[in-house]
């Protein structure tokens, strides 16, 4: 049963572009074989959740893995206007940007506003879709596979409860679908009431079949059909996710929907949607949100309760962006660490990621091993690239750092520098923010030891011992030696003071001798940058610099 032309026509008012102009907006992309087209569709309502990167590094690499590469793109869902957010919009956008994921069409930013897009295929924001997606509700009335329905909020309460107290599945269906069969007349009066009212699509599906669902990403799944007849419009004009997702991924071009899986028992109606509008769906593909374990029990990150739900938590803290991606790679396919340890120098971007085995359960969310990712991450980089990115990241939240860097940038390079260009890197840096105190030791300004804490910090050496160590150490010292022959020193100045000059004639010798060249190594240490662990001393030194290292020395002899 359709309705007359001049009531679709007061229920949904031209004008509007014809089906045809809109078709003719959005011819289908040419893809060669096996080119995918994905995106995210974000709802701008708040900070940027972990979740969302995580979904786009899936989509990134899923679409540009192969060539000829495909497209990503990033629609913005903003047709739940209640729950928007000032700002949230470009606070996505940029930090897609700032991760370096590979977007290929999607809005765009000027002086940190959106401006303009990318792409052929937009608006990609889609509260400037509405008429598209009010032409094909049109369409869906005009073939009446649609109808107004006027029911109030209160009628639709009284709905539940009936159902509750019957005991029946709840919603807006079959029987209970009271609108379904309004007549001519009763329509005309609603309207000429002023009433209220949605469009909701008239569903064709029996509840009580199954239908097989092949998901590219959980497998196959066995789902009801849809007989929910569900809004398509709402009263004010503005299309429902279900509806609009439907109509721009047809427009958009999209092959591949990778989404999050609280979407998956929707796929039914996404694909009776697709099938009333005569087009072909694209292939769906539901990932399981992070999760936490929170007291022994998993549950996902929440926005409310997880700091590290947002993306903010990790720019905060200093994490190398590529080092929180990589991470999420570790969680998304478990055999990307064996990839990376094969290969230290490739970008991630060349690991072959496999939808497959992003698994059925959602991954957890763990900062042992988020620090581990981002260390290791850290020893690969060049001095160089550190002192670049801990300088952008310091100009922005730690002032301390900026001072530190900018008021020396040799000294800090040749810091970062220590133990990076052999083959075994030092993994003590775990974050931009743990920097200044890997720092500071260097810098006279900051070094702070007084002999009371030196003591206590190379006990159980004897002061005596510690005073000889410093100033014969202090005269043989040469900034010249390399380590072998800095080594050689070191041990020779502990067998003059009755110290073991390597650990296992001490442990031979037990009584022989007071210690062993440690004690030694430590009294130098601890005198030279006041911390009983540090990279490599010889170094140290040679860093800070023969002068320097004099002076420390001189702490105990004065
Ligand atoms: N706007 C939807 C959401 O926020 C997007 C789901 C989809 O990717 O289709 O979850």
């Amino acid at each position: 049963m359709s309705l007359p032309a001049d009531l679709i026509e007061q229920l949904i008012p031209e004008p509007l572009p014809t089906i045809e102009q809109i078709e003719a907006k959005y011819p289908p992309r040419s893809l060669a074989e096996g080119q995918k087209v994905s995106r995210i569709g974000p709802s701008p309502t708040g900070f940027v959740h972990i979740g969302t990167v995580f979904m786009s590094l899936v989509n990134d690499l899923f679409v540009h893995q192969n060539e000829p590469k495909g497209v990503f793109f990033v629609r913005i869902e903003d047709t739940d206007q209640k729950r928007e957010m000032e700002g949230a919009t470009e606070m996505i956008i940029k930090t897609l940007a700032d991760y370096g994921i590979r977007v290929d069409e999607g809005p765009t930013l000027i002086g940190g506003k959106v401006s303009g897009e990318k792409g052929a295929y937009g608006p990609y924001i889609q509260s400037k879709r509405g008429d598209i997606y009010k032409a094909y509700a049109k369409k869906l009335l005009r073939e009446g596979k649609a109808y107004p329905c006027f029911c109030t909020s209160e009628e639709l309460e009284a709905l539940r409860n009936t159902q509750e107290q019957e005991g029946t599945r709840p919603g807006y269906y079959g029987k209970w679908a009271f609108s379904r069969n309004l007549t001519e007349e009763e329509i005309r009066k609603n309207l000429a009431d002023n009433k209220s009212f949605v469009i909701r699509l008239r569903s064709e599906g029996n509840g009580e079949k199954m239908m097989k669902i092949a998901d590219v990403v959980k497998g196959e799944r066995f789902l009801p059909e849809n007989d929910l007849d569900i809004v398509i419009l709402k009263s004010e004009g503005l299309p429902t996710y279900h509806f609009a997702h439907v109509v721009d991924d047809h427009f958009m071009g999209t092959t591949h929907v990778l989404r999050g899986d609280e979407w998956l028992n929707s796929v039914p109606l996404h694909l009776q949607l697709f099938g009333a509008l005569g087009w072909k769906a694209p292939k769906y593909g539901h990932l399981s949100p992070l999760q936490k374990l929170d007291e022994g029990n998993r549950r996902k990150l929440s926005k409310r309760k997880d700091p590290e739900a947002s993306m903010g938590y990790f720019e905060e803290h200093g994490y190398p962006r590529r080092a929180v991606l990589e991470y999420l790679l570790n969680l998304a396919n478990s055999n990307f660490e064996d990839w990376r340890r094969a290969n230290p120098m490739k970008p991630y971007e060349e690991f072959e990621f496999a939808l497959k085995k992003l698994g059925n359960t959602g991954a957890l969310f763990d900062f042992v091993k988020l620090d581990n990712v981002s260390k290791e991450f850290i020893a690969r980089m060049s001095a160089e690239d550190i002192f670049r990115d801990a300088h952008a990241w310091a100009k922005q939240y730690n002032a301390n750092l900026l001072q530190l860097m900018e008021s020396d940038a040799t000294l800090v390079k040749n810091i970062l520098n220590i133990e990076r260009t052999g083959t075994k890197a030092r993994k003590d840096i775990t974050t931009w923010a743990s920097l200044p105190n890997e720092l500071e030791y260097f810098f006279d300004a900051h070094f702070k030891l007084t002999k009371e804490e030196a003591i206590e910090r190379f006990a159980p050496v004897a002061d005596d011992d510690a005073r000889a160590v410093a100033s014969k150490f202090a005269a043989i010292y040469s900034a010249d030696d390399d380590k072998d022959a800095w080594f050689e020193k070191v041990k020779k100045l502990a067998e003059e003071l009755g110290y073991a000059a390597n650990v296992k004639d001490a442990q031979a010798n037990p009584g022989k001798y007071k210690g062993n060249v440690s004690d030694i190594a430590k009294v130098l240490r601890v005198l030279l940058t006041g911390r009983a662990q540090t990279p490599d001393l010889h170094s140290v030194m040679k860093v800070l610099g023969k002068e320097r290292c004099l002076k420390r020395l001189a702490l105990l002899l004065a």
